[in-house]
This record gives structure tokens, C-alpha cells and sequence, in this order.
């Protein structure tokens, strides 16, 4: 029996466009990841493992395990928190406060993101997540890592593997992540504060 299966994309593929391609959207989200659920579904039978929940196993797994099991968490959250490009889209409400509050202002906090997304060296994950007493907090993740490992909850992720964005952007990082808050859903992002 599989212990995971493939989160199901909540838009079509090609709902991202122009931000992001259905031929992206297709190898990403129907390759990539479904490599990692069939990896980590692989290792998991007969293992200490077994029946854990994938927070869990992220938390405390080494090795490949760790390394499947965090690329499905990323990017089960990555994929989960797109909508279609919207213009002037933003924050509102409760999570547009704590950003001001906690960076001072929308604008300063996309820039400082965008920055540690193209700052990060190689292959890993730019994070918004909350502490524990929710203070707003952006951390750079390499390679399969999540801040869940760090006691905080993540929030809303930059995927700056270039498999995310090669295809529609080359070598042109810094491009992609300019791009992608047209397609942010606030919504979800405000539902996953704990
Ligand atoms: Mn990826």
C-alpha cells in the first residue's frame, strides 16, 4: 500500500500562464514530484517509518528518506498556494498586518524575499514561515530542508531548484521570483498560521 499519494494541483496546468508554463506545471508538478512520492513511498515499508505522519518523518528521517520526504512537503506547500495571475495581488487582513509589522512593509518584504531566493547558492527553498510566538520570519533552505525542522511553520515558499523555472526562464532567477507574486494565493497562505 502506498503511505502517500500525489497531492492533486488545485488549477489546471496551464492556469499559471504566463508566469509559469503548462510545460513547467507538467514536468514539475507531474515528474518531479511524482518521483519523489514514488521514491519515498519505496523506502517507507519495513522502516521505523511506516505509518508516520510526513512532518514527522521530515523532522526526524536522515538520508534519502529525509531527502524524498522534504521535497514532497516542500512541495506539496509550493504547489498549493498558486492561482491564476492576478494584477496588484497582495495580502489583506491579518497576515498583511504581521508582515508589516514584522518587516515594514509589503514592499520591503518582497524584496528581501526575492533576495534570499536569488541569493541562495544552488539547488533549495526560500521560506515565510511563523515562530513560535508568530513573529514572521524568511529563511533560506538548501536542498530538500524545511523550516518545520527548525520548530517554525512555514507559510509560503520560493522553489529556486532550477527545474522551477528553466524552462521558462533559463539562467534568469532573479526573473521567476519577480514573477511569481502575481500568482501568490494570499487566501491560503493566511489559512496555513496556525
Ligand atoms: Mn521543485
Amino acid at each position: 500500500m502506498k503511505q502517500f499519494e500525489q497531492m492533486v494541483l488545485p488549477y489546471a496546468e496551464d492556469a499559471l500562464e504566463p508566469v509559469i508554463s503548462r510545460e513547467t506545471i507538467a514536468f514539475h508538478h507531474g515528474k518531479h514530484l511524482a518521483a519523489y512520492v514514488n521514491n519515498l513511498n519505496a523506502m517507507l515499508p519495513g522502516s521505523e517509518w511506516e505509518q508516520l505522519p510526513l512532518k514527522e518523518i521530515v523532522c526526524k528521517a536522515t538520508g534519502g528518506v529525509l531527502n524524498n520526504a522534504g521535497q514532497v512537503l516542500n512541495h506539496e506547500l509550493y504547489f498549493g498556494q498558486f492561482t491564476a495571475p492576478r494584477d496588484n495581488n497582495h495580502p489583506t487582513g491579518k497576515l498583511a498586518e504581521a508582515i508589516v509589522r514584522d518587516f515594514g512593509s509589503f514592499e520591503v518584504f518582497k524584496e528581501e524575499f526575492q533576495k534570499k531566493g536569488a541569493t541562495l547558492f544552488g539547488s533549495g527553498w526560500v521560506w515565510l514561515s511563523a515562530d513560535a510566538d508568530g513573529k514572521l520570519v524568511i529563511t533560506q533552505e538548501t536542498n530538500a530542508a524545511n523550516p518545520v525542522q527548525r520548530g517554525l511553520h512555514p507559510l509560503l515558499t520560493f522553489d529556486v531548484w532550477e527545474h522551477a523555472y528553466y524552462l521558462d526562464y533559463q539562467n534568469r532567477r532573479p526573473d521567476h521570483l519577480a514573477a511569481l507574486w502575481q500568482i501568490i494565493n494570499w487566501e491560503v497562505v493566511a489559512r496555513r498560521i496556525p
